[in-house]
């Protein structure tokens, strides 16, 4: 179609449901046909789904979850969970990233992969999200100085909150109330999120006059295209672990990863590694000069009630006890 002079395009996402195979009543037939066209819609539109049990499955999970979602943050089930973030040169913790956790009686623990994109898809990621924010914030704030330096909290930002009316006033609300320097914020977007340039500037700049640092989560994993990086504000990209994994045995993976560094750096941003578990991959990220990782070599993420003792330790060993360690382990 063209619509004022403008190119737009519409493509179709089928869900198909079959007599009798897939219901009997009209209803049923329906509603199934809906949840495959979800399934269609998931997996990258423009495509077509036969209804089947996975669906059917995912249809009533995500039924739960939202309705068991729905009332846990009045009712106290939400946590967050501390991941240490390391300086490659000298092992200080520079510091922590915020990781949501979710406890609830009728399942237990379950894993944010599941929780958060419900969290999304119901608009509830609105309140959950503030009440990250401004709990991470407090938290951070009451971090005894270990004579380090004051490490710094990244929060997670979803593809929904970034686009939320009024962001930065939220997050201008969070610095105040919790007394949180403003540069020792953090705030973590996916590349995904990164749809709508010129929209997504104006929230950038307004975060950036607060004084809080942006980084790209997830990097290389998204479509975005290069050009976006000159023009967004951005201080730090995360390098995804799943080109971390392989780093040491794959020359594609190990040729990302020395792309992304290089990247960083030629633009005038940090950036950090996660999910590094071997020394080998610590090494290599050594080696190519990565300024920072996070990963479970380090720590995995902490509570609040295990993080002072895991930073005692590591004030007192650092990462040469992880090399000898790693070392005496393979003899
Ligand atoms: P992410 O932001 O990329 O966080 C890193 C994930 O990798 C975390 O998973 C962390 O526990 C895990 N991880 C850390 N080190 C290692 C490692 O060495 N090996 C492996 N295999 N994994 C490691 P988690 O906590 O399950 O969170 C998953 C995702 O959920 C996060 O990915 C983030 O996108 C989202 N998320 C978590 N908390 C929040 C939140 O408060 N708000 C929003 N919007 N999203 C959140
Ligand atoms: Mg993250
Ligand atoms: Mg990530």
């Amino acid at each position: 179609y063209i619509l004022q002079g403008s190119e737009f395009y519409v493509t179709p996402s089928i869900g198909i449901a079959l007599y009798p195979q897939d219901g009997h009543s009209t209803q049923e037939l329906v509603m199934n046909a809906d949840a495959a066209m979800y399934r269609s819609k998931e997996n990258g539109r423009n495509n077509f789904q036969f209804f089947n049990k996975d669906i059917s499955h995912g249809a009533q999970e995500r039924l739960e979850l939202s309705n068991l979602l729905r009332g846990a943050l009045a009712r106290r089930e939400f946590s967050l969970h501390y991941q240490p973030q390391i300086a490659l040169d000298d092992g200080r913790v520079i510091g922590f990233e915020a990781l949501l956790r979710w406890h609830c009686d009728v399942r237990g623990l379950t894993p944010p992969n599941l929780f958060i994109p419900i969290l999304e898809e119901t608009g509830l990621i609105l309140p959950v999200g503030e009440w990250v924010l401004n709990a991470a914030c407090r938290w951070a704030a009451a971090l005894p100085d270990t004579g380090d330096g004051a490490p710094s909290i990244a929060v997670n930002l979803s593809a929904r909150q970034f686009r939320q009316p009024d962001l930065a006033g939220m997050v201008a609300a969070a610095l105040q109330a919790s007394g949180l320097p403003a540069e020792r914020l953090e705030l973590e977007i996916t590349e995904s999120s990164l749809v709508d340039v010129e929209a997504h500037l104006a929230t950038m700049d307004a975060l950036k006059q607060l004084g809080v640092r942006l980084s790209i989560d997830d990097f290389g994993t998204g479509y975005s295209s290069l050009s976006y990086l000159k023009r967004f504000p951005v201080d730090r990209l995360k390098i995804d672990a799943s080109f971390v994994r392989d780093v040491a045995d794959d020359p594609d993976d190990a040729a990302i990863v020395t792309t992304i560094i290089g990247l960083a750096h030629n633009l005038g941003m940090r950036v950090i590694a996660e999910g590094v578990e071997t020394e080998r991959q610590l090494q290599i990220l050594q080696e190519q000069c990565c300024d920072e990782i996070q990963g479970y070599l380090i720590a995995r993420p902490l509570t609040e009630q295990d993080l002072p003792a895991w930073r005692t330790t590591w004030q007192r060993t650092g990462l040469a006890s992880i090399v000898t360690k790693a070392r005496a382990a393979h003899g």
